[in-house]
């Protein structure tokens, strides 16, 4: 996000309106906004990792929106449609999905079903 653009001075209350996450004004505001599942295009990437010592194999599913409820409510279904347990992540730019075991197959079936592309 370009810093530059931003103004310097402004009456507009709009402008000095607090950031929910940060509580910084928005127009100081550097957090990442939420994307919106419908506009933002994106395709999922599906793979495998081990998790831990135990070496756990979760399914991976990475490059989701960054949305908190799309990612909650994605994640329940996941883990209702697989039998298995799971969470999501929104650390980073994007939106992450954990579901355990290896539910592949399954899985890009699921994210069809939902509209979702997927690759992996
Ligand atoms: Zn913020």
């Amino acid at each position: 996000m370009e810093k530059n653009t931003r103004l310097v001075y402004s009456s507009d209350p709009e402008l000095n309106r607090k950031c929910e996450k940060c509580k910084e004004v928005v127009s100081e505001c550097t957090c990442v906004p939420e994307h919106d599942p419908k506009t933002y295009k994106f395709i999922a990437i599906l793979r495998m990792e081990k998790q831990g010592r135990g070496g756990k194999t979760v399914t991976v599913i990475d490059r989701l929106p960054k949305n908190e409820i799309f990612l909650r409510e994605l994640t329940t279904l996941l883990k209702k449609k697989c039998g298995a347990g799971g969470t999501y992540l929104m650390d980073g730019k994007e939106g992450v999905i954990e579901i355990q075991g290896d539910k592949r197959e399954l899985i890009r079936t699921l994210l069809k079903k939902e509209g979702i592309q997927s690759k992996g």
